[in-house]
C-alpha cells in the first residue's frame, strides 16, 4: 500500500501535471474549513486537467487511499474535510468553458467562484440563479457538492434545479456524462461497464424504493440530508446528475457541469417589515408568499442587534426596538409592477396587524445596501465578544413556512433549556432556519451538551415535516443525524454508496457512517491562554492572541478572487491556500497548541508562507470577524527573523527608506542603470533581490523640492507626513494631493519626519523597527 505522505508524492507526482504538496505545512493548510472542525490530511492535489483527476482517482482506488474533493473550503459542517488525499479544485480547474445564449446554459469547470462566474455572465445579461451568502469564493464544485442555495431560492431554486448535466469521475479512475436519459437502454445499443455495474442496478434499487422515497420526503423545498432520491427516476427517465447533487463527494467528482441560467431581473422593489415580536414576523411569511416574492429574509432581536453594534453603518436601516424584520423582495417586468406588489404586501401584513412599521427601496443603490446589511449578519455574528462563539452545527434546519412560527418558539425553549443563547436568521420563504447557539467549543460542558440540543432540535424539526439540513449538508456536523430523518430509507441510501463507491474511497465517514459521536469528534483545537504569549514579539494585550486566532472561523473571504474584496491581495496573486490570511491564522493557531515540529520551525516553508503577505493591512479592514491578521503576521516574522535570521534581499529592503532619498538625488542615473539587465544581475548577486522584479523609479524632482519651488503659502496649512514612495518614487501622487489643497488656500507642510520604521516591521527586524 502507498498511503504515506511521501510515497503518494513519489507515484503521483510524476503522472500529473497539477502540484502534489505532502509537506506538514501545506497538510495543515488542508485541515481546516470554515467549520468547527479539523481532520490532518495525507496529501494536497491540485489539478490542472481532467486527466490529472481520473489518474489521482485510479491511484486512490488501487492503494485503497480516500480522497476528499475540495472547493473554496467554505463549508461549515467540515464536508470536505479527511484524512486522505485532498483534491481542491479551486487553483486550476476554474475556467468557463462555454456560454450559450440561445439554449441558455453556461459550462464550467467546477473550481469557477460563484460570484467570478455571475459577473462574466452579467456581460451577457444573464446570471446563476441560487446565491449563497459565501458566493465572493465558494465554488461552483462546492456548491454542487452541497447543493447549495441563497436568499433568492424561491424564485430561482437551489442549486440541484440548475443542472443539466454533469461530467464526473467514478472511484474506479473512468469518466462519465450524467444528465437525463432513458431508464433503459435499447437492446440494439451495447451496455458497458458503467451501465452494468452503476446504472441498472441504481435504476433498479430506486424503482423497488419508490414508496419508500415518497413517504421519507420531507414536506420543505429545502432539503439537502443524505442522499436527494426523490426526482433521480421520473417519466420513464433517470437522471443521475440530481443524485450526484448534494452528495458531497461522496459519489463521484465533478469535473465539469453544464448549468441553467437566467436573464438579468428588469425591475425590483424591496419591502422591509419591522415588528415587535419575533412570532408575528414568522406568522407573516405565509401570508407573503401567494405574492410571488422573489427573497424573504427574517432577522431576529440579537441578529439586529449584533449587526447594529458591529457595523454601525448599517444602524439607520435597523431601529434599535425592533424585535425581528422582514426582508421582502420582488422580481418583475417593469418598476410599477414590482412596486404593486410590494406595496400588496405591505397592506395585508398591517391589516393583519403583524407589522407594526415599513418601509420601501425602490432604487437599485438602497436596495444593494439593504442586501449588504443582510450578508453582514453572520460577521456581525463572528464578532460577538467573548468566548463564545455563534458556531454552525444546527444551523440549516428547514421546515415548510407556515411551521416556521412553531418551530422558531419550540427552538427557543430548547436552547433556554440548555442555556445557550442563541441568534435566528432564515431565509422564511423556503422555511430554513440558521440557528446560531453561543458556544465556547473548549468547554466540555458546552461540548457535552450540542449533541442533545441538536437532537432534540432534530426531532422538532422533523416532528413539522421538515429536513434536519436544508443548505450546508451533513459533514461531520449531521451525518449521524441522518437516519433519524429517513428510518429504512437510510438503508437504500448505503446501498446507493455501495453501488457507486463499493471501496468506501471518496469521502468516507461523511453521509454514510455508523458513528455515533462524529458531531462532537475532530474540534478545532485552541487552548485557553489567558495570559500573554510568552513567544510573541509585538505588544498584545492579555489573551489578545489567542482570541484573534480563535476569530478567524475559516470563513474564506480572505480567498474571494473579487476586486471589491480587499483582502487578501497576496492570495489574489498566488491562489494558494497560504497566502490567504485564513493560511497564516491556521498556521499560527497550529503554532500555538504546538502542533508544528521542530523541524517545521526550523525549515524555511514556514518563513516563505509568512513572507506571502504585502503588510497592506486590509484585512484589518476587511475581514468579517475583525481578525488582526497584519499584526499576527508581523509578530511572527519579527520571531522568525529572530531564529532565523534576516534573507540579504530582506535586509536590502529595509534600508529602501534612506536608499529612495539617496537614489532620488541621482534619480536620472539610477533610473537608466536599474533598467540594464547586466545590472540587475549584479544586483541580484549582490542583494538577492530577484533580477526578474521592477525596480522602483525614482524622481529628482521629488516632494521636498516640489513644495520648496511651489507652496504659494497660506495661513491655512495641512501637516502631510508622506511615505517613502509618495516621497521620492511616485512624487506625482503627492503633488495632485497638494494642488487640490491648494485650490482650497490650504499651505501644505512637510514636517520633520523619520522613516516609518515599516520595511523593518514588515522584514522581522524589530528591533531597527522600534529605533524608528
Ligand atoms: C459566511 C458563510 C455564509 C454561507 N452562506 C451560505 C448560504 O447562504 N447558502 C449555502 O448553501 N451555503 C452557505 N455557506 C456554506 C458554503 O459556503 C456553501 O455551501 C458553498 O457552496 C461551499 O462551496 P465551497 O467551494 O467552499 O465548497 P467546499 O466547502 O470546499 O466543499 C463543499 C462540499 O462539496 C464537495 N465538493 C467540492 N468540489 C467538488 C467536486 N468538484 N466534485 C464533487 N464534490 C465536490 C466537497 O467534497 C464538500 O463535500 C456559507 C458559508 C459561509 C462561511
Ligand atoms: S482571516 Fe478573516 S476572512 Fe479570512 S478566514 Fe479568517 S475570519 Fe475569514
Ligand atoms: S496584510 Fe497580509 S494577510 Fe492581510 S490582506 Fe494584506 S497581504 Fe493579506
Amino acid at each position: 500500500m502507498k498511503d504515506s505522505p511521501e510515497e503518494i508524492h513519489k507515484y503521483l507526482s510524476p503522472l500529473l501535471e497539477g502540484e502534489v504538496l505532502v509537506d506538514r505545512l501545506s497538510r495543515l493548510l488542508y485541515s481546516t474549513d470554515a467549520s468547527i472542525y479539523e481532520v490532518e490530511p495525507k496529501a494536497v492535489v491540485l489539478p490542472r486537467t481532467v486527466e490529472d483527476v481520473l489518474r489521482v482517482v485510479k491511484f486512490a482506488g488501487e492503494e485503497g487511499v480516500p480522497v476528499f474533493a475540495r472547493g473554496g473550503g467554505s463549508g461549515l459542517a467540515g464536508e470536505s474535510l479527511g484524512p486522505g488525499i485532498i483534491v481542491d479544485f479551486s487553483k486550476y480547474m476554474n475556467h468557463i468553458l462555454e456560454v450559450n445564449e440561445a439554449e441558455g446554459f453556461v459550462r464550467c469547470g467546477p473550481g469557477i467562484v460563484l460570484s467570478v462566474l455571475n459577473e462574466a455572465l452579467a456581460g451577457y445579461g444573464r446570471l446563476f440563479g441560487p446565491d449563497p451568502a459565501s458566493g465572493s469564493r465558494c465554488t461552483l464544485g462546492g456548491m454542487l457538492g452541497n447543493n447549495a442555495a441563497g436568499m433568492h431560492s424561491i424564485y430561482y431554486g437551489v442549486t440541484r434545479d440548475q443542472v443539466i448535466s454533469l461530467e464526473a469521475a467514478l472511484p474506479d479512475g473512468s469518466l462519465h456524462s450524467f444528465g437525463k436519459e432513458s431508464k433503459e437502454k435499447p437492446q440494439s445499443e451495447p451496455k458497458d461497464n458503467f451501465h452494468l455495474a452503476v446504472v441498472e442496478p441504481l435504476v433498479g434499487l430506486l424503482q423497488e424504493s419508490q414508496p419508500l422515497i415518497q413517504a421519507k420526503a420531507p414536506r420543505t423545498r429545502r432539503n439537502t440530508c443524505g442522499y436527494l432520491l426523490d426526482g433521480v427516476l421520473k417519466d420513464g427517465q433517470v437522471d443521475l446528475a440530481r443524485l450526484l447533487v448534494g452528495s458531497e463527494g461522496t459519489l463521484a467528482l465533478i469535473t465539469q457541469a453544464k448549468l441553467r441560467i437566467y436573464d438579468l431581473p428588469k425591475a425590483k422593489a424591496l419591502l422591509i417589515l419591522h415588528f415587535d415580536d419575533l412570532d408575528k414576523a414568522a406568522r407573516a411569511v405565509p401570508l407573503l408568499l401567494p405574492l410571488e416574492p422573489c427573497a424573504v429574509e427574517l432577522m431576529d432581536r440579537s441578529v439586529i442587534e449584533a449587526t447594529r453594534e458591529a457595523f454601525p453603518e448599517y444602524a439607520s436601516l435597523l431601529p434599535g426596538e425592533l424585535a425581528a424584520l422582514l426582508l421582502v423582495e420582488f422580481l418583475g417586468g417593469s418598476p410599477d409592477e414590482v412596486g404593486a406588489r410590494a406595496e400588496e404586501a405591505r397592506k395585508i401584513t398591517e391589516s393583519a396587524r403583524l407589522a407594526c412599521g415599513t418601509s420601501m427601496a425602490l432604487d437599485a443603490a438602497s436596495q444593494d445596501r439593504l442586501w449588504e446589511m443582510r450578508k453582514s449578519v453572520t460577521p456581525a455574528l463572528l464578532r460577538l465578544p467573548g468566548d463564545k462563539k455563534a458556531i454552525p452545527f444546527i444551523e440549516d434546519t428547514a421546515v415548510a413556512p407556515e411551521y416556521l412560527a412553531p418551530y422558531i418558539q419550540g427552538q427557543k425553549k430548547i436552547l433556554e433549556k440548555y442555556g445557550f443563547q442563541a441568534a435566528i436568521f432564515s431565509h422564511a420563504g423556503d422555511g430554513l432556519c440558521h440557528t446560531r447557539p453561543l458556544v465556547d467549543i473548549r468547554s466540555s460542558e458546552d461540548v457535552g451538551k450540542m449533541p442533545q440540543v441538536a437532537s432534540e432540535i432534530y426531532d422538532l424539526c422533523l416532528s413539522l415535516g421538515g429536513s434536519i439540513s436544508g443548505e450546508h449538508g451533513d459533514g461531520l456536523s449531521r451525518s449521524q443525524f441522518i437516519p433519524r430523518q429517513y428510518g429504512a430509507l437510510y438503508e437504500v441510501m448505503r446501498q446507493v454508496k455501495d453501488i457507486f463507491d463499493p471501496q468506501n474511497i471518496f469521502n468516507p465517514g461523511k453521509i454514510i457512517t455508523r458513528g455515533q459521536d462524529i458531531m462532537t469528534s475532530n474540534l478545532r483545537r485552541l487552548p485557553r491562554v489567558e495570559g500573554l504569549y510568552p513567544q510573541n514579539r509585538l505588544a498584545f494585550s492579555a489573551g489578545e492572541y489567542v482570541r484573534e486566532l480563535a476569530n478567524c472561523n475559516g470563513c474564506a473571504l480572505c480567498r474571494s478572487p473579487l476586486p471589491e474584496v480587499t483582502m487578501c491581495p497576496m492570495f489574489k496573486a498566488l491562489a494558494e491556500e497560504g497566502a490567504s490570511s485564513r493560511g497564516k491564522c491556521n498556521l499560527l493557531r497550529y503554532g500555538l497548541i504546538a502542533a508544528l515540529g521542530e523541524e517545521e520551525w526550523a525549515g524555511s516553508e514556514l518563513q516563505e508562507i509568512f513572507d506571502k503577505c504585502l503588510a497592506c493591512g486590509m484585512c484589518t479592514v476587511d475581514c468579517p470577524s475583525g481578525v488582526n491578521v497584519l499584526k499576527l503576521v508581523l509578530d511572527m516574522r519579527g520571531r522568525l527573523a529572530e531564529e532565523q535570521g534576516i534573507s540579504r534581499a530582506s535586509r536590502a529592503l529595509i534600508t529602501f527608506e534612506a536608499l529612495s532619498r539617496l537614489c532620488s538625488w541621482f534619480a536620472p542615473l539610477v533610473n537608466y542603470f536599474s533598467a540594464q539587465p547586466m545590472l540587475r544581475f549584479m544586483l541580484e548577486k549582490i542583494t538577492g533581490l530577484d533580477s526578474t522584479c521592477e525596480l522602483p523609479h525614482f524622481s529628482r524632482n521629488n516632494l521636498k523640492r516640489h513644495l520648496k519651488n511651489n507652496s504659494p503659502g497660506s495661513d491655512h496649512k495641512v501637516a502631510y507626513f508622506a511615505d517613502t514612495f509618495a516621497s521620492f518614487s511616485d512624487p506625482e501622487i503627492a503633488r495632485a494631493l497638494v494642488s487640490i489643497l491648494e485650490k482650497s488656500n490650504i499651505e501644505t507642510v512637510l514636517p520633520k519626519q523619520k522613516g516609518a520604521g515599516m520595511p523593518a516591521l514588515a522584514y522581522g527586524s524589530l528591533k531597527r523597527a522600534r529605533r524608528r
